[in-house]
């Protein structure tokens, strides 16, 4: 039965991966997100799906100064009641991640698949065969796409191998993740260990 520890360490390795990947793809196109304040990527309240990517993000938010712990879960509340008072509305889908900090995202070395993997197009085989795909950021789309119309990430052994974290996590949890958003999950963590 996998430990906390365990499920931890096979998604930090995970996590290896795709920056060695993202980071091939980048450097094959020069892509860089230098001076680029990350608003474009981050602002999305994202859903998480997985205990691992939760788990780590509240690793790393303990780990961050008190001052900054409390001003993310200030950010977060109001994230959260923009979303509870309108889904739809512009202070919502305009919000930006609470761990943002002026571009820097204060949790970097823990942020989710979905934040490493931001900014080149990719596609996913999914276990029916359906493919999805996703376009690149903006400095992607008007920098690099020209030169670059066939760079993409496969995401496809990466949803997989995260899948097979996430069962491995159910089971030993014996209990399903709930999806949360970032804004909810940052809400969510208390303060101290
Ligand atoms: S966790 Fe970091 S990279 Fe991901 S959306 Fe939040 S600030 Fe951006």
């Amino acid at each position: 039965m996998p430990h906390v520890e365990d499920i931890i360490h096979r998604l930090v390795r995970l996590y290896e991966e795709m920056d060695q990947t993202y980071t091939a793809a980048a450097g094959a196109a020069s892509l860089s997100c230098a001076e680029c304040n990350g608003v474009q990527c981050c602002t999305v309240d994202l859903i998480l799906h997985t205990f691992g990517e939760m788990a780590l993000l509240q690793r790393g938010f303990l780990e961050l100064p008190f001052d900054v712990r409390c001003e993310i879960k200030d950010r977060a509340r109001l994230v959260v009641s923009y979303r509870d008072r309108s889904p739809a509305s512009e202070e919502y889908r305009n919000a930006v991640c609470a761990a943002n900090f002026e571009g820097n995202c204060m949790l970097y070395e823990y942020r989710p698949m979905i934040c490493r993997l931001a900014g080149i197009p990719y596609q996913a085989v999914r276990p029916d065969g359906s493919v999805i795909r996703g376009s690149g950021c903006t400095r992607f789309q008007e920098a690099v796409q020209v030169a670059h119309p066939e760079l993409m990430i496969d995401r496809s052994q990466f949803y997989s191998d995260m899948a097979e974290i996430e069962i491995d996590a159910v089971r030993a949890r014996r209990a399903k993740t709930p999806a949360r958003t970032m804004a909810e999950l940052f809400h969510g963590f208390g303060l101290y260990q």
